[in-house]
């Protein structure tokens, strides 16, 4: 980090205890010197600054009633990060490491996802350190119920627009959605994600995964490659691995295993993806619930084991910081050439160092899992034209759309001397947009 190690410095001195924020700007910084050198009047205008500072921060009470009765409080965040080329974007997380550093990275990842998507959206994300797992459908709704009765003083169509992420589905979406309209009385798409029958938008539920498959199939065809054929190890059996597994299927690959946070299954004839949907969306157990169905799949405890798998593909789908050094040595020993991130910063900073050092297919979050936001996107139009798309149309513009990253991703990476390193890529290609926009927009006071 040759220009911006200042910045760097006086981020973590005024975000301490924030280790994954740190991690998240560190990266995109370490990006930017070939970009300081061509701009440097964007030093003057402060722009790198401002960016790494969120434009507000709101931290508030959730109070709720559990079965029992029982007054519950949580906290709950939300962090617009940066509104200079669209309304505040990015999604909710429920899950008990939720912290104000964790909604900060992802809230900075956001900005420069939602840039590459070409599509007019600004970066933001919250949630809360709630855990709904093993709450009771009436415990979900008052929680989700009380966290809107605050963030529906902050959000709005054209300020920002919240979607799902880790723990927050079509359910919860609802129960927000039902809180906001009554308290604004205005019927307007303020959420993405929303049902079919009230605003939602067809490939909304698969996007992220799909869009994930796209960009890969992308990268790989680069190199002569392709699903087709592959074997396929996802972690993760949430929204984002579960339509990722589809699509695998769909482009020709075999998927063998997935996991949750207890541990994960290996099926070594092809992970049965109707009864890993039925478990997990329809019944909500635990993944270890598919080897009662399929005698032949194994179970094993522990989550970090799946990537001992042998694959030609890995497609990280669950969460930060899921495979470190050790394991992408693993991976890679195990003759594994991709890499694709449907999960926000799922490898470690030694991790991707491993994955480059290898000439690893490797396509970062930011890029490989922008489909869930364009969709998301795409919805917000669909709600401000009053019309729907059918599912054939979404999907063909989210395919353009993956492909058209990948082609500007990889495109930034060759014309700032990077060639084939898609993290140097994205980071660059989606911080131009924003930079130009703050900086066409002036300083505001
Ligand atoms: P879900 O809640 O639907 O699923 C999350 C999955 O990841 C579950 O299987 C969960 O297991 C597992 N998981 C969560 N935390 C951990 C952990 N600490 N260790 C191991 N496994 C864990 O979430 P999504 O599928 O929506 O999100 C997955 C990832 O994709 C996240 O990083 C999210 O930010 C990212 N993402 C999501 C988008 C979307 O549209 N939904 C868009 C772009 C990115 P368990 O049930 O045991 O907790």
């Amino acid at each position: 980090m040759k220009h911006l190690g200042k910045v760097m410095e006086q981020v973590i001195k005024r975000n301490p205890n924030e280790p994954e924020f740190h991690q998240a700007v560190r990266e995109v910084l370490e990006s930017l010197d070939p970009v300081v050198e061509k701009h440097p009047e964007w030093l003057q205008a402060g722009i790198f600054e401002r960016i790494v500072e969120p434009e507000r921060q709101v931290i508030f009470r959730v109070p709720w009633i559990d079965d029992n009765g029982k007054v519950q409080v949580n906290r709950g965040f939300r962090v617009q990060f940066n509104s200079a080329i669209g309304p505040y974007k990015g999604g909710i997380r429920f899950h008990p490491s939720v912290n104000l550093g964790i909604i900060k990275f992802l809230g900075f990842e956001q900005i420069f996802k939602n840039s590459l998507t070409g599509l007019p959206i600004g970066g933001g994300k919250g949630g809360s350190d709630f855990d709904p797992k093993g709450k009771s459908d009436g415990e979900i709704m008052r929680f989700c119920q009380s966290f809107m009765s605050e963030l529906f003083r902050h959000i709005g169509e054209n300020t920002d627009v919240p979607a799902g992420d880790i723990g927050v589905g079509g359910r919860e979406i609802g129960y927000m959605f039902g809180m906001y309209k009554k308290l604004r009385n205005d019927f307007t798409g303020v959420l993405t994600g929303k049902g079919l029958t009230w605003g939602g938008s067809l490939v909304r539920t698969e996007a992220t995964g799909y869009g994930t498959c796209y960009f890969m199939e992308k990268a790989l065809n680069a190199k002569g490659k392709s699903f087709k054929g592959s074997t396929v190890v996802i972690s993760g059996s949430g929204n984002v691995a579960i339509y990722a597994t589809e699509k695998a299927y769909q482009l020709g690959a075999k998927v063998v295993a997935l996991s949750d946070s207890n541990g994960y299954i290996y099926d070594p004839e092809g992970i049965n993806l109707d009864t890993v949907k039925r478990i997990k969306e329809v019944e909500r157990k635990r993944i270890s619930a598919y080897v009662e169905h399929h005698p032949k799949a194994q179970y094993h405890e522990g989550w970090t084991g799946i990537w001992t798998v042998k694959c030609d593909i890995a497609l990280p789908c669950a969460t930060q910081n899921e495979i470190d050094e050790k394991s992408a040595e693993t991976l890679v020993t195990n003759g594994c050439y991709a890499v694709g991130e449907g999960a926000n910063m799922p490898s470690t900073p030694e991790a991707i160092e491993v994955f480059h050092k290898n000439k690893i297919i490797f396509g970062p979050a930011k890029a490989a899992n922008a489909g869930g936001v364009a969709t998301s996107a795409l919805e917000m139009s669909q709600n401000s034209m009053r019309y729907s798309w059918t599912f054939e149309e979404v999907d063909a513009k989210l395919k353009h759309i993956m492909a058209d990253i990948y082609e500007n991703v990889s495109e930034a990476a060759r014309e700032y001397g990077y060639e084939d390193n898609l993290v140097v890529g994205a980071n660059i290609a989606g911080f131009l947009k924003v930079a130009n926009a703050m900086y066409a927009q002036g300083i505001a006071w």
